[in-house]
C-alpha cells in the first residue's frame, strides 16, 4: 500500500492517469513517473514560549532527480500531510519541465499554524526543520523556496542554519531569500506578477480589453496580493472582490487594492478592514467578474460551484485549486478559459531559478532584466501550451500537463534505469 493518500494526492494521480492515457504511456512506466523518488519525514521538537516542548511533523518530498536538483516550496500549515506534500512535489515536476527549467519537483513543510506562533517559535521551527534536512538537501540536490506560511525571513533562517553547518555562506541553498543575502530582485513579486501577465495574454487571446475587465482574487498573501496589485496598476483591471481566510470583500465599484494590501501588511490578515462591504467567502467566488483568480488553497473550485462560476477567465494562482470533477464541468461548459496552475503560477519558480543561477555565478541582475526574462519565458510557454491544446483538441490544463510529463519521461528514457 502507498503512503501517499488523501484528496490532494488523488487529484494529482487522477490528472496523471488522464495524461498517461492521452499520450499513451505504458502501464508499467506509469508508477516510475508518478511516485516520488524520496520522502523524508522528521520530528521537529521546539521549546515553546510557555515552557512546553512541542514536537511538530516535518516533511520533504523529492519527486525526481532526472533533470537536475529538485526545487520546491516549503509550506507551514496545520493540515499539511505526506499526501498533500507529494502532490505539490509532483505538480512542481510538471511545472519545471513545462518551463524548461533544469529541475525536478519537490515540496516540503511543517504541520504547524504560523498564525499563532511567536517570532521566536517560528524561528526555532524553521532552524530545526532545516537542521533535520541537512543530510538530504544541497544546492545540487534539492533547493527550497517559500510557499504558504513561509517568507523571506524563513528562507534567511534556513540559509543561515545550513551555512553555519558548512562553515561558510551557501546562499544558493534556498531561493526567495532577502536581496541582502543573495536573493534576487523581483522574486517576492514574481508569482503574482506572472499571474497578472498571463491574465493579460488571455485577455488578448479572447479579445477582451484588460482595462475594461473586472477581477476577483481569493487569497491575499504573497501571490494574491501581488496579483491584485499588478492587475490594477499594470493592466488597469478593476478588482471587485478579494478575500483571505479571515474575511471576504466585494464591491462592484472596485476595491482600493493598495489600502487592502497596507491593511494586510500591518495586521497579517484582512479581518478588521472596514472600508469595503463584506460578503460570504463562498459567495464571493460566484459573483460576476471577468477574471477569477484563486490564489489560496487547493480544491476551492469543485463540483458544487464549477457550474455556477460567472467568470470568463479562471487564473489559477494557487496550486490545485480546481478538482478534476470541476474540470470536467468547465470543459463541458466551454465558456471559461482556464490558465492552469502549472502555467499560471510558474513565475515564482522561474525567478527562483534565476536567483539560483545568479547565486551560483555570483553575478546579479537588475530587476528590469529579471522581469524581461520572466515575461519572455512565460510568453513562450503560454504559446506552446495554446498550440498544443489546439493541435490535440484538449484543454489548456491537459496541454500543459502533457508537455511537462513528456519532458520528464523523455529524460528518464534517455538516462535509462540504473543500474
Ligand atoms: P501565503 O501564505 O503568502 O498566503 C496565503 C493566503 O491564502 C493568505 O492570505 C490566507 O489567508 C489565504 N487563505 C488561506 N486559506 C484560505 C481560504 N480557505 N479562503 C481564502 N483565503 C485563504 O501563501 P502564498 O505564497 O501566497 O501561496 C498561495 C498559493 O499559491 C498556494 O497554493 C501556493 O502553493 C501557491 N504558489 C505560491 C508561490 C509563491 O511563490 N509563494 C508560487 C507558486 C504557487
Amino acid at each position: 500500500m502507498s503512503i501517499y493518500t488523501g484528496p490532494v494526492f488523488e487529484m494529482a494521480a487522477t490528472q496523471f492517469a488522464a495524461i498517461a492515457d492521452h499520450i499513451g504511456i505504458a502501464q508499467d512506466e506509469r508508477a516510475r513517473l508518478l511516485y516520488p523518488k524520496r520522502t523524508i519525514a522528521v520530528s521537529v521538537p521546539v521549546h515553546m514560549d510557555d515552557g512546553r516542548t512541542e514536537v511538530f511533523q516535518g516533511y520533504r518530498v523529492q519527486h525526481h532527480l532526472t533533470l537536475g536538483p529538485t526545487k520546491g516550496g516549503t509550506r507551514f500549515a496545520p493540515s499539511l500531510d505526506v499526501g498533500e506534500t507529494a502532490a505539490l512535489a509532483i505538480w512542481m515536476s510538471w511545472k519545471c519541465a513545462l518551463a524548461n527549467l533544469p529541475y525536478g519537483g519537490a515540496k516540503g513543510g511543517v504541520a504547524c499554524d504560523p498564525g499563532i506562533l511567536s517570532r521566536r517559535e517560528l524561528e526555532a521551527i524553521s532552524r530545526r526543520y532545516m537542521q533535520e534536512m541537512i543530510p538530504f538537501v544541497s544546492p545540487h540536490t534539492d533547493v527550497m523556496a517559500p510557499d504558504m506560511g513561509t517568507n523571506e525571513q524563513v528562507m534567511a533562517w534556513f540559509m543561515d542554519t545550513y551555512s553555519m553547518h558548512h562553515g561558510h555562506s551557501v546562499n544558493e541553498i534556498v531561493t526567495g531569500k532577502p536581496v541582502a543575502l543573495g536573493g534576487t530582485e523581483g522574486r517576492r513579486e514574481a508569482t503574482g506578477r506572472g499571474v497578472a501577465h498571463l491574465i493579460g495574454r488571455a485577455c488578448e487571446r479572447l479579445g477582451m480589453r484588460a482595462s475594461n475587465s473586472t477581477a476577483i482574487v481569493q487569497g491575499f498573501g504573497n501571490v494574491g496580493s501581488v496579483t491584485a496589485l499588478c492587475l490594477q496598476a499594470e493592466h488597469g483591471v478593476k478588482v471587485v472582490g478579494a478575500s483571505d481566510h479571515t474575511a471576504a470583500f466585494h464591491d462592484p465599484n472596485g476595491l482600493d487594492v493598495a489600502k487592502l494590501a497596507a491593511h494586510a501588511a500591518a495586521h497579517r490578515v484582512l479581518s478588521g478592514y472596514t472600508e469595503a462591504p463584506r460578503i460570504d467567502p463562498a459567495e464571493l467566488l460566484l459573483q460576476k467578474a471577468d477574471i477569477l483568480a484563486p490564489c489560496a488553497v487547493e480544491r476551492v473550485i469543485d463540483a458544487a460551484n464549477a457550474g455556477r462560476l460567472q467568470c470568463r477567465i479562471l487564473a489559477e494562482g494557487a496550486n490545485g485549486p480546481t478538482t478534476p470533477e470541476a474540470d470536467a464541468i468547465l470543459d463541458l461548459r466551454g465558456d471559461v478559459f482556464v490558465i492552469p496552475d502549472i502555467l499560471c503560477n510558474a513565475g515564482g519558480v522561474v525567478v527562483s531559478y534565476f536567483e539560483w543561477v545568479q547565486d551560483l555565478q555570483r553575478l546579479f541582475w537588475s530587476e528590469t532584466e529579471v522581469n524581461t526574462k520572466l515575461r519572455s519565458l512565460l510568453d513562450g510557454t503560454f504559446a506552446q501550451v495554446s498550440a498544443r491544446a489546439a493541435k490535440d483538441r484538449i484543454s489548456m490544463r491537459m496541454a500543459a500537463l502533457a508537455i511537462g510529463v513528456e519532458r520528464v519521461r523523455a529524460g528518464k528514457q534517455l538516462r535509462g534505469l540504473f543500474p
